[in-house]
């Protein structure tokens, strides 16, 4: 556990680097699975960028999964449920968030997660147009680290019912596409990276927000031109690709 846990404190480290404009004072949040039925969560409260070991709190994942069964929990439920989850109870409360975490180690298998509110991605989620420039691509390499496919869910208030949308997004996703999707875009709220590895995830934020500063970019020259969707797919596919994803850590 204790290489773990030092690999999420530099995850998050990485994750709220000011410079990069990923998340800044207490904004997103980070997790690993323990692969024992517990996992890591950022406490609520703490900032990815200076986090340390009590700001991570570790959490039993079947008692978070079941509070997602019951949607409609008040918000001291809720946060009974939390404090109830930790592993060690003097631990400080996880973060709201620890539901959607929990999902994306339950239902999708990623075994890290980072959600941050990155300036770039949001400028393009807040505007108008939402996901929709992400719906289809503009360049080989944020296929290669984000996906051929992203999972999209519209804003809806952080916490229990949050994790309810995402929940079924990723059910949705998984049937239409055979597998878990590398990214969800929340709409007027940020991303989440779902990964193999800690480096997965963060190769696939930093992409990410190239990607939206391309796109936004393209804004100002007329308009993406976006690739056909059976180019998307080659690239998603091709041998070589598969190569230089596992070359860059983006399989473990
Ligand atoms: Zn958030």
């Amino acid at each position: 556990m204790n290489d773990i846990l030092q690999k999420l404190i530099k995850l998050s480290h990485e994750l709220g680097r000011e410079d990069r404009e990923l998340a800044i004072l207490g904004e997103g949040n980070t997790s690993a699975d323990l692969g024992d039925g517990t996992f890591l969560v950022k406490a609520s409260g703490s900032q990815l960028g200076t986090i340390d070991e009590g700001g991570l709190t570790r959490v039993h994942l079947d008692p978070v999964l079941e509070a997602v069964e019951n949607p409609n929990l008040t918000d001291d439920q809720v946060r009974g449920r939390l404090e109830e989850a930790r592993v060690d109870q003097s631990a400080r409360l996880p973060s709201v968030e620890t539901f959607l975490h929990a999902l994306c180690i339950k239902e999708a298998g990623a075994k890290w997660v980072g959600h941050t509110h990155t300036t770039s991605v949001l400028r393009i989620l807040c505007s108008k147009l939402g996901a929709e420039p992400f719906l289809k691509h503009v360049y080989p390499d944020e296929i290669v680290v984000c996906g051929r496919n992203l999972a999209v869910v519209p804003y809806i208030d952080p916490g229990l019912h949050l994790a309810v949308a995402v929940r079924d997004s990723l059910r949705k996703f998984m049937d239409e596409h055979g597998a878990a999707p590398k990214v969800i875009l929340m709409v007027n709220h940020g991303p989440v990276a779902l990964g193999a590895t800690d480096r997965e995830v963060l190769n696939i934020m930093l992409m990410l927000d190239k990607w939206a500063k391309v796109i936004a970019g393209s804004y100002l020259m007329g308009g993406p031109n976006f690739l056909e969707g059976g180019i998307s797919d080659r690239i998603e596919n091709r041998p070589d690709e598969h190569y230089r994803r596992a070359a860059i850590g983006n399989i473990k």
